[in-house]
């Protein structure tokens, strides 16, 4: 989850400061073809971009209506999906016009022309993983979760169609929304949390080669001398593989830096790749945690909190199933690592 906060201490809701506890959640969709947070949220916090109307919600009544949720799903400038929590989660939105709002924590999903599948699934995801944070957070469950619509027929809502105009088009429901949040619940209530977190899992002195899997080191603020600053979750979530070392044959320089290009990402929880920053990042900011994957010794790891052979073998090696190998190199018999242990990580 890309968790950002942005309250909107303008709303007429907000200042109403009036106070729920929170009974369930209810899943908007912005009615509306457009993508982007900045329409919603603001003013620019430097990733959502300049609203060039200045209509964002952050005023008294927004297009002149009473209306307020709890967060946005969407589009950052950079075309990355972000959430914005836009009130504290325990004040009392004005989402759904009905009794829902003394109930139900809200967020809207911005919406596009509905027809884009990687859109819908991004968001989506983001989605469920905001619904598995806040029930994790005030002991909630998928059952307690709805859409307007869903509210509508328990007649807690007005009638509204969100998001059951939209979720059908890409194969989608309530349902497998639910079926989605359940799932993650039970994944992230699975493993026994173990003391003594290992901050940095840098390998010192390996090298900053194309395909090497590396993070920022602790303290970056900039990707390079006088570049826009790293969002916080571009460190703290996320792995980056470098895919690029030179331009047209040459060293890339930036801010007196040279650089490198971070052109895939990987999930530090579960080691998923994904598309990357695609940004050219000074050398010297980042710290390399596996081998390059061509040539050079084996690597070593420091199990962090969390971790599982299958994540660590999906990272490193990329693909969950070659744990036996990180087994094998280590001597393991089972499939328990501890927090702290280090292991052998086996070049790919
Ligand atoms: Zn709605």
């Amino acid at each position: 989850m890309n968790l950002h906060k942005l309250l909107l201490t303008n709303n007429a809701c907000y200042k109403a400061g009036r106070t729920i506890t929170p009974k369930g959640i209810m899943v908007h969709s912005t009615g509306a073809n457009n993508p982007n947070l900045k329409r919603y949220v603001g003013p620019d916090d430097g990733l959502l971009g300049k609203n060039p109307n200045n209509n964002h919600w952050n005023t008294d009544t927004p297009d002149g209506r009473q209306v307020c949720v709890h967060a946005f799903i969407g589009n950052l400038a950079d075309g990355t999906i972000a959430a914005y929590q836009t009130l504290p989660w325990n004040y009392r939105g004005w989402h759904c016009g009905g009794s829902g709002n003394d109930t139900h924590i809200s967020f809207e999903i911005c919406e596009d022309a509905l027809t884009d599948g990687d859109y819908f699934n991004r968001v989506y995801n983001e989605a469920v993983e905001l619904c598995v944070y806040l029930c994790k957070q005030y002991g909630l469950n998928e059952s307690n979760i709805i859409c307007h619509s869903e509210g509508y027929k328990l007649g807690i809502a007005s009638n509204h169609a969100d998001v059951m105009h939209w979720f059908p088009k890409h194969g989608k429901s309530m349902d497998t929304f639910r079926a989605a949040v359940k799932q993650a619940l039970a994944e992230s209530a699975a493993p026994a949390p173990q003391p003594t977190p290992d901050p940095e899992p840098a390998t010192p002195g390996a090298n900053i080669a194309e395909g090497a899997l590396v993070a920022f080191k602790n303290g970056t603020t900039n990707y390079y001398p006088g570049s826009v600053n790293v969002p916080s979750w571009v460190i703290s979530d996320y792995y980056h593989k470098i895919t690029q070392v030179t331009s047209s044959g040459k060293p890339v320089v930036k801010g007196g830096k040279v650089c490198v290009l971070l052109g895939k990402k990987v999930k530090k929880s579960g080691g998923a790749e994904e598309a990357g920053i695609n940004t050219w990042v000074d050398m010297d900011a980042l710290a390399v945690v596996g081998a390059p994957s061509t040539g050079g010794n084996s690597a070593t790891y420091t199990v962090k909190q969390g971790d599982t052979l299958w994540g660590i073998a999906a990272t490193f090696l990329g693909s969950g199933a070659r744990y036996p190998e990180i087994q094998a190199a280590n001597g393991l018999t089972s499939d328990v690592i501890k927090t702290g242990q280090v292991l052998k990580i086996p070049t790919k």
